[in-house]
C-alpha cells in the first residue's frame, strides 16, 4: 500500500466517524472518535454487531452509550496496562517460587544422607519437574510482558494518528465551509447548519428562525463601478452580518448578493427585531471607498423572515423565507416582510 492508499484508505472510514459523531450530537473525543472509526473501517466486528443491534433498536447513542462501547470493545490500552502488571505480578511470585525450590533443594541435599534411596530419588525427580515449569513459565512471562509493551506502543500510535487524521479533516471541513470571497459560511454550510438546527429544534420543542437577505439593485454597483467594488460591497454586507449576530446565530452567503441568516432558539419577533436593526444600520450610511472618497451611495437590503413549523419540509421552510423576501422587492425594496402563508 502507498502512503497516499492508505490515507485514502482511512479517509473514507475517517469521514463517516465524523459524520456519525455529528449525527448522534457526542463530542468529537479521541474515545469516541474510535469507536466510529474502529466501526467504520471494519477493524472491530464484534463492535459492529453491537452498533448494528443497538441502531436496529432505535437505543440512543448517548454519552454513557459510548463510554459501555469503548470499555468494552476498545479499552484495549487499559486491558494491556492491566495485563502488563498482572504479568509483572506472576513474575515475581514464580521468582519467589523458584528461590524457595532451591532452598529446598539445598535442603534436600543437606539432608539427603538421612533420606532413604527412594524417596530421595522421588523428591529430586519432582524438584527437577517444578524446576523446569517455572523456567519455562518465566520465558513465557517475559515474552507475554514484550507483546503487551508492543501492543501498548502501536495503540498510542495509531490514537496519535487518529487524533492528527481529525485535526486535519476539520481543518478541510472549515476550508470547503466557508465563501473565500467574505469568509463567512457558504451555502453547502447553511444546508448542513439547517438539517441540524431543525432536527434540533423539533427534538426540543424550541423556535427557529430564518432570515433571507438580497442587495437590493446590487447589479447597479458592478456596472456603474466596476466588479471589484461589487465584491467589495459582498464583503461589507458579510461583515456588518457577521457583527449583528451573537452566540448560535448563523450568517452565510447563500449565493450571489443573497445571504441567510438562521437563528436557532429564536422566535419570529426576534428575528424580525435583528432583521429590521441589519437592515437599518446599513441603509442608515452612505458608503465611500476609502482612497479616492469615491462615494458609492446607500447599500439597501430586502429581507424575508420564517419561522420553522413543525412538520415541514426544509425545502419548504427555505421557500417561505423566500417568498417573503421577494414580496419585500415588489413591495418597494429596502424592507423586511414576514411569511404570511
Ligand atoms: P434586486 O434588487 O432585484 O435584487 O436586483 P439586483 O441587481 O440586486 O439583482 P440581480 O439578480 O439582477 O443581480 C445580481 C447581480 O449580482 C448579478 C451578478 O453578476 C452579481 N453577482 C453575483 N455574485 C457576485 C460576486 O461574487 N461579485 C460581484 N461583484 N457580483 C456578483
Ligand atoms: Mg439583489
Ligand atoms: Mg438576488
Amino acid at each position: 500500500m502507498t502512503s497516499n492508499d492508505y490515507a485514502a484508505h482511512l479517509f473514507v472510514p475517517a469521514e463517516a466517524a465524523l459524520a456519525s459523531l455529528r449525527r448522534h450530537g457526542v463530542a468529537p473525543s479521541v474515545e469516541h472518535y474510535a469507536i466510529w472509526f474502529t466501526h467504520h473501517a471494519g477493524y472491530n466486528p464484534a463492535l459492529s454487531r453491537m452498533i448494528k443491534l443497538l441502531e436496529a433498536s432505535n437505543d440512543p447513542f448517548d454519552e454513557a452509550r459510548h463510554r459501555e462501547l469503548y470499555d468494552r470493545f476498545l479499552a484495549r490500552a487499559d486491558g494491556a496496562r492491566m495485563l502488563h502488571e498482572t504479568a509483572g505480578r506472576a513474575d515475581a511470585a514464580l521468582g519467589a517460587v523458584a528461590t524457595l525450590l532451591e532452598e529446598l533443594q539445598r535442603d534436600a541435599t543437606g539432608y539427603g544422607a538421612a533420606l532413604d534411596d527412594a524417596s530421595r530419588q522421588l523428591t529430586g525427580e519432582r524438584l527437577a519437574e517444578l524446576a523446569g515449569i517455572v523456567a519455562k513459565l518465566r520465558v513465557e512471562t517475559t515474552q507475554m510482558r514484550d507483546r503487551t509493551e508492543t501492543l501498548q506502543g502501536e495503540l498510542t500510535r495509531r490514537n496519535e494518528e487518529i487524533g492528527a487524521l481529525r485535526f486535519e479533516l476539520e481543518r478541510a471541513e472549515q476550508a470547503v465551509s466557508t465563501d473565500p470571497l467574505t469568509g463567512i459560511g457558504n451555502r453547502r454550510l447553511f444546508d448542513k447548519a439547517l438539517r441540524h438546527t431543525v432536527v434540533e429544534a423539533v427534538e426540543n420543542g424550541e423556535p427557529l428562525s430564518l432570515l433571507l437577505l438580497d442587495i437590493d439593485h446590487f447589479k447597479q454597483f458592478n456596472d456603474t463601478f466596476g466588479h471589484q467594488v461589487g465584491d467589495l460591497v459582498l464583503r461589507l454586507v458579510a461583515g456588518k452580518l457577521k457583527d449583528s449576530v451573537k452566540g448560535r446565530d448563523l450568517p452565510t452567503r447563500y449565493g450571489g448578493e443573497e445571504f441567510a441568516i438562521l437563528l436557532p432558539q429564536t422566535p419570529l419577533a426576534g428575528a424580525v427585531a435583528l432583521a429590521e436593526q441589519i437592515r437599518g444600520g446599513i441603509a442608515a450610511r452612505r458608503v465611500q471607498l476609502k482612497g479616492n472618497a469615491k462615494d458609492l451611495g446607500v447599500i439597501t437590503l430586502s429581507i424575508g423572515a420564517a419561522a420553522y413549523r413543525p412538520g415541514e419540509s426544509l425545502a419548504a421552510f427555505v421557500e417561505r423565507a423566500d417568498q417573503a423576501l421577494y414580496a419585500a422587492k415588489r413591495a418597494g425594496r429596502n424592507r423586511v416582510v414576514v411569511e404570511t402563508g
